[in-house]
């Protein structure tokens, strides 16, 4: 072996053997609760995603609602406490307690709104 690769395979080594040994120096030193609290966040960065997966998937259960038109009778899915338009009869329709309620008032007369314009000639 020359003397070039062996001071290679020693620095490859050494990188490899230096945070073994930087973590070994911290609890040497009394810093052992550095090491546990990297630890720890490298394990929280581990376990948020997946927390943050079942949270929202539980979330979801929670929050959607299927539920039928209350004008047309179509089913729909949506997220509780949102306003959604039916998408058959084009109702706005208000997601409460699981259930889906028409935004206008029974008994309003649905007006279509006409576009006028108004030519100015100056
Ligand atoms: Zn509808």
């Amino acid at each position: 072996m020359s003397l070039k690769s062996f001071q290679f395979s020693f620095f490859r080594l050494a990188s490899w053997l230096t945070p073994f040994l930087v973590i070994w120096l911290l609890g040497y030193v009394g810093l052992g609760w550095l090491v546990n609290s990297f630890l720890i966040l490298v394990g929280l960065l581990f376990l948020a995603p997946v927390l943050g997966f079942v949270w929202f998937r539980w979330w979801l259960q929670r929050n959607m609602v299927q539920a039928q038109c209350p004008v047309c009778t179509y089913e729909l899915t949506a997220l509780n406490r949102t306003q959604v338009q039916c998408p058959s009869c084009g109702e706005l329709l208000k997601v409460e307690q699981g259930k889906l309620n028409r935004l206008t008032p029974p008994g309003t007369i649905d007006v279509q709104a006409v576009e006028v314009s108004a030519v100015s000639e100056d």
